[in-house]
């Protein structure tokens, strides 16, 4: 094969929108700038595992493939965990949801002798470069591989949860945001027309952060975090005394977001057994706390809901195609520049910079979080009477 670098890609843990688009310009940008040829790894780390597997047993064929192979799943190489890609197989991607090349979770890549058996596989095929596209569990593997192995390994920071310490955005975070808004405008609606409190959960396991932006774009009145601790019997109680006072301002209704990741508190006196997950546990407590003996609010109902992977997919934003394309150009850099480190794509104050793996503690997101925090709570606080300047 005609070319100088040798790189794959692959795409590990949730999907995300963006990273068909992210696909689409890697493969173009190392073609045309850098002469790169690239493969592209189904299935994220089990791919790569699969692919190890299959060339310690020689069914591993990898150059069979011919360049100008469309990614349809239905063809040729569909066995193969490893394709060769040119800029037809990734025609098409800018704007499609999910992963074309599929997601897994892979425990056998916690494993460092199979991680070294990946490494020793990439290295036979001149792969000199790897760009791992995923959360946060996804840039561990990433940095697991790139210290273990002679190969550069950068990881892009792609995750509906925003969880990435190192970066202060992440692909397909935008797009969720934007997918969350438009859900509870409509839920708001419903709240408005029927005077209740509607409690709505959002995706981003241990992370608050599609809650909060969600929450400060949408108007949400409350917004209930991982971050800062379980749900507690206090805690029920304080949101209710915060709905109550905007009632008695004249509000006729409430929206409440809860993250995904909310525990319950031993001491929140609510029924089952919390296996129906924090909004309805939320709500079960409002409902208790309205309906308490003198409450001047016991008509007012609540209900709960739960958005789902409505939130994961769909063609990416105007910012997360962008920033798509800015990540690629950003992995090409490094990977044609004459250190050639490893190391996370991090945005920070609206740059793309390459940053080692593990330089980051979430202290920079929890300040993040902690702003959202204050802001949101601000704009959307009611007090009785006039504020006096
Ligand atoms: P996300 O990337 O969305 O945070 P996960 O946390 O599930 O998703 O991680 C995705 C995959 O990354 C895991 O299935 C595993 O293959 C790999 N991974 C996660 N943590 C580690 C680790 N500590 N060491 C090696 N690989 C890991």
């Amino acid at each position: 094969m005609n070319t100088r670098i040798r790189a794959a890609i692959l795409f590990s843990g949730g999907d995300a929108p963006g990273m068909n688009a992210l696909l689409r310009s890697f493969v173009r940008l190392g073609r045309h700038r850098y002469g790169a040829a690239i493969f592209g790894v189904k299935d994220g780390y089990l791919g790569l595992v699969r692919a190890s597997r299959q060339a310690l047993y020689n069914e591993l064929h990898v150059e069979s493939l011919v360049p100008g192979f469309h990614l349809d799943w239905n063809g040729r190489g569909q066995q193969q965990p490893l394709v060769l890609l040119n800029d037809m197989s990734v025609s098409g991607l800018a704007a499609r949801g999910g992963i074309v090349f599929g997601a897994a979770r892979c425990e056998a890549f916690k494993d460092s002798e199979v991680r070294r058996q990946v490494g020793d596989l990439l290295g036979q095929l001149g792969i000199s470069f790897l760009a791992v596209c995923g959360g946060e569990g996804s840039l561990v593997g990433a940095a697991r591989l790139a210290e273990e192995t002679p190969l550069q390994v950068i990881g892009i920071p792609a995750t509906i949860d925003n969880d990435v310490a190192a970066s202060e955005t992440s692909l397909g975070f935008d797009t969720a945001v934007n997918t969350v808004l438009s859900e509870v405008r409509r839920c708001s609606d419903t709240a408005n027309s029927h005077h209740r409190v509607l409690v709505l959960e959002i995706m981003g396991r241990g992370s608050g952060q599609l809650a909060h932006c969600a929450a400060l774009a949408s108007g949400a009145e409350i917004v209930v975090v991982p971050e800062r601790g379980p749900l507690s019997a206090e805690k029920i109680r304080g949101i209710g005394e915060r709905i109550e006072n905007s009632m008695t301002c004249g509000r006729r209704h409430a929206i409440v977001l809860i993250g995904e990741g909310v525990s319950r508190a031993a001491d929140a006196s609510l029924g089952a057994t919390g296996a129906s997950g924090p909004a309805h546990d939320l709500a079960e407590g409002l409902q208790q706390f309205f309906r308490r003996p003198g409450g001047d609010f016991s008509e007012v109902e609540t209900r709960a809901s739960v958005l789902g992977h409505l939130q994961r997919g769909g063609p990416p934003s105007a910012a997360d195609a962008i920033l798509a394309a800015r990540f690629a150009a950003a992995a090409w850099r490094a990977a044609v520049s004459r250190t050639r480190p490893s190391g996370i794509l991090a945005v920070t104050r609206g740059r793309i910079r390459l940053v080692p793996f593990g330089a980051c503690s979430n202290k920079t997101k929890d300040k993040q979080l902690q702003r959202l925090y204050r802001l949101q709570k601000h704009v959307s606080k009611f007090t009785v009477g006039q504020s006096v300047a």
